[in-house]
């Protein structure tokens, strides 16, 4: 039974080989309901490039110090990239940035300037202001938050998501997370589980080729899908590749193989087989091969942005809408929009009036 895939199931999976792979990818075919590929059109709106953390593979983060660096950016700056975003008929305000940036003096400064004296306040208002002053549905992803703070971030956002990355802790003596507070799995299996007590439709995912073992790539797949199971508000899995980009700590460390994301690819989508849990692989991470996982079982492309690019990945630009929808039917399917949150959370069990009065005005 599909739905009761064990650990041993999961690495039966990724350590398959040859035909095996073939007849697990053919399985995955008798799970889709349909032919359609989805994403979200989106702006990136990165506000703040400041970070608790350090992670070896990270792109994102700068220095306070650094020319170039965005301290904050402002309601005003903010406000402008949203209205040029409608423009280009995006639907979705992604709002990713660096965690608990108010640790660092720098921003402290600038949230005393703008009147505010933490971070989340600052976030709860620019949702707040997207919501009041455009037809975007913002989508936080800002790391780790409490309870009480993702309760406050609820009222103003459609969906929420935080990368899982991996469930093991090991990883936290690795380059890729040996100097991220922030990436101890226990925090962030806290954090989604805090998520799904409080109803909010949830993205969260793993992150492959980071120096994890198959066994731990199971056990983060299961834990997915243990609070899905609980709390039913995973809306996708991400299943993200590692890509060293020149400058980053890990930039001489080896990129996962090509089987292996199809391998994990498949696992995710057979473990989901039985939700209506999409699992998401990036395009943009994956340019020449991003097809390949639509045969695996991916049904999703998630955020691709006609205006911004893809701040966490700035070597890798999202195709274009024109591009991802004429790969998608070379392989099969159709490409159609949706909205940052899935359909079936599109009521009241899960979003407040104001947020449904939104949506059903965009539709
Ligand atoms: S990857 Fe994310 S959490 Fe890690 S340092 Fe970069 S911005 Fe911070």
């Amino acid at each position: 039974m599909i739905s009761n895939l064990t650990k041993g199931d999961i690495l039966q999976i990724l350590n398959a080989t040859d035909s095996e792979i073939i007849n697990y990818m053919s399985e995955t075919v008798k799970y889709r309901e349909n032919n359609l590929i989805t994403y979200s059109k989106n702006i990136f709106i990165p506000l703040t490039e400041i970070c608790r953390n350090d992670c070896g593979y990270c792109n994102f983060k700068k220095d306070p110090t650094d020319p170039d660096v965005i301290i904050l950016k402002t309601k005003e700056e903010i406000l402008a990239e949203l209205k040029e975003a409608e423009q280009y008929g995006c639907k979705e305000a992604l709002f990713t940035f660096g965690e608990d940036a108010d640790e660092e003096e720098a921003v402290r400064l600038k949230l005393a300037e703008y009147g505010y004296g933490k971070m989340i306040d600052y976030v709860v208002d620019i949702c707040q202001m997207t919501l009041d002053e455009t037809t975007l549905l913002p989508h936080t992803n800002g790391g780790n938050y409490s309870y009480e703070d993702l309760k406050k971030l609820k009222e103003v956002n459609a969906s929420m998501g935080l990368m899982l990355e991996n469930s093991s802790s090991r990883l936290m003596e690795l380059p890729a997370h040996n100097k991220s507070p922030g990436k101890n799995p226990k925090i962030r299996l806290e954090t989604i589980e805090n998520a799904g007590k409080l109803k909010i439709p949830y993205t969260t995912g793993i992150l492959i080729g980071i120096g994890e073992t198959r066994e731990e790539v199971a056990e983060s797949l299961l834990a997915i899908k243990e609070l899905y199971d609980k709390y039913g508000h995973i809306q996708e899995v991400i299943i993200q590749n590692f890509t060293p980009i020149p400058g980053i700590e890990m930039e001489d460390w080896p990129e996962p193989s090509f089987l292996d994301m199809i391998r994990t690819v498949i696992a995710g989508t057979l473990l989901f087989a039985d939700t209506d849990v999409s699992i998401q692989v990036p395009p943009n991470l994956n340019n020449d091969t991003a097809q390949i996982f639509l045969l695996c079982g991916a049904d999703d492309w998630g955020g691709v942005s006609p205006v911004s690019p893809d701040y966490v990945n700035i070597t890798s630009p999202w195709p274009g809408i024109e591009e991802l929808e004429n790969l998608t039917e070379d392989a099969g399917f159709e490409l159609i929009e949706r909205l940052c949150v899935y359909e079936k959370y599109i009521n009241k069990e899960w979003l407040n009036e104001t947020l449904l009065e939104k949506i059903a005005n965009l539709s």
